[in-house]
């Protein structure tokens, strides 16, 4: 795959000091609209936990995969430092929020049609100064916009990973009842550092047992987790769980590891081999993301950001409730912004900057055709939150066309006086040279 030099992370959202949150939309606009990506399907793979658990270096293994020619032989050489993702902690404070692979990388569906996949690195807070709200945001944005989750967790699935799961039982619930789809796709618990293998083997298949066990409703269990339990596998589309063993001394322990294959535990690698091509199967339904039972592409991928974040700028999380109301919300915006691209592609086919200058009435008649056309488009999405707000997103809609075509009239004009123009400045030109 063609890949540039400058590829790298780019943090897309962070926390200010006073614990507010900023969507970077000029950066990740330059992810979302990359070429490469432009009305393709896309998937969105984020990893999201505790800090210094092996995120960053586990996502490095991703980008090998991602980026390597041969399925098989994915893995790299023995001695090759291990980059990508910053992965060494180091001494100073993590940066905190969100961080997405500047380049979308490409893959086919069994079906042949190419998709985009992005990939999503997410930091948690440490510091004791820290809310729980930062944390709760950052894992709130990952599960709404990423088509797989992975939870990553150390030692073991244990009660205080389903706890921070519950808000979004109540949210997935509420969703199910109003729009009857499933609002998450899917989650992934990645246990590292497994220690029990000669109960529970390595892998997926073990990861099922400690799944089952953890998510069955026991008399003497905490009354909160009991809806987490019953409707985790009905508000994920698909939850699994993978028992990943321990990386060996050098990896932990050393100081100038830097990620070589040659230093890292045998058991470990064989089961990055089981774990990581599985994650990426372009034949599993999940993998693909879709909102409200829809395929959505880049661009509006980069609408729901904006909502979900306008929602969170509060600095609170919201209710369960207000949650649906932002993604009905989302939705419209990405459902408009779909059918503006529309018009303003089709109108560029007809009198963008390199077509010729056509009489005004003519590009009153195309006008009037293709914002017809548009608001069909935008009919025909299928969206949340009823038929009052979506006439209110299609109102908006309609103001910003009518904007557009202001503008494509004035261009229009002014190609017009150039033709009169023309003769003698080219006379002139030619007195001149
Ligand atoms: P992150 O903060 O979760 O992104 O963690 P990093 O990927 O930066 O890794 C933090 C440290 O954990 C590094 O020194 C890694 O070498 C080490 N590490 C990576 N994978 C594992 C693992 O599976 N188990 C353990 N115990 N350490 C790991
Ligand atoms: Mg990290």
């Amino acid at each position: 795959m063609e890949r540039s030099s400058t590829a790298g992370p780019v943090q897309i959202v962070s926390i200010t000091d006073d614990h507010k949150f900023v969507l970077d939309e000029k950066k990740l606009k330059e992810i979302l609209y990359h070429k490469r990506a432009q009305g393709k399907k896309i998937s969105l793979v984020s990893i999201a936990g505790d800090f210094r658990k092996g995120k960053s270096f586990m996502l490095d293994f991703f980008l090998r995969y991602l980026r390597a020619k041969d399925h098989k032989e994915w893995m790299g050489k023995e001695n090759e430092p291990l980059k990508g993702f910053d992965w060494r902690g180091g001494a100073g404070r993590h940066t905190t929020g969100m961080l997405m692979w500047s380049e979308p990388f490409l893959m086919s569906l069994p079906s042949g049609e190419e998709i985009a996949v992005l990939l999503m690195d997410t930091q948690g807070t440490f510091d004791s100064n820290s809310t729980v709200f930062e944390n709760a945001f950052i894992f709130a944005l990952t599960l709404l916009v990423s088509s797989v989750t992975v939870y990553n967790i150390m030692h073991n699935l244990q009660e205080d990973n389903l706890q921070h799961l519950s808000f979004f039982a109540e949210y997935g619930v509420l969703a199910l009842d109003a729009y009857h789809t499933s609002p998450f796709q899917q989650l992934t618990f990645l246990v590292r550092d497994w220690q029990f293998e000669y109960e529970t083997p390595y892998g997926f298949e073990g990861g099922e047992d400690i799944l089952s066990d953890r998510l069955q409703i026991r008399a003497n269990q905490h009354r909160d987790l009991e809806l987490v339990r019953s409707r985790l596998r009905q508000c994920f589309r698909k939850v699994n769980c993978f028992l990943m063993p321990h990386p060996g001394l050098k990896v932990t322990n050393r100081r100038d590891f830097d990620g070589r294959l040659g230093d890292i535990e045998k058991d470990f690698k064989a089961q990055l081999n089981a774990f990581v091509p599985e994650l990426f199967r372009s034949d599993n339904v999940n993998f693909v993301k879709e909102i409200n039972g829809e395929f959505i592409t880049s661009t509006q991928l980069f609408e729901y950001f904006r909502s979900y974040c306008a929602v969170f700028a509060s600095g609170e999380l919201p209710s369960p409730k207000a949650m649906l109301e932002a993604t009905a919300e989302a939705n419209n915006l990405a459902a408009k912004a779909v059918s503006k691209e529309f018009y303003i592609r089709a109108m560029e086919q007809h009198c963008g900057g390199d077509r010729p200058y056509i009489h005004p009435n003519q590009l009153d008649v195309l006008h009037q055709e293709v914002r017809r056309q548009s608001f069909e488009k935008f009919r025909c999405a299928r969206k949340m939150g009823g038929e009052q707000m979506s006439q209110n997103y299609q109102q908006e809609l309609d103001n910003e066309i009518f904007e557009l075509y202001v503008n494509f009239k004035k261009h229009n004009d002014s190609k017009n006086v150039f033709a009169f123009s023309r003769t003698p400045t080219t006379f002139i030109l030619s007195m001149i040279l």
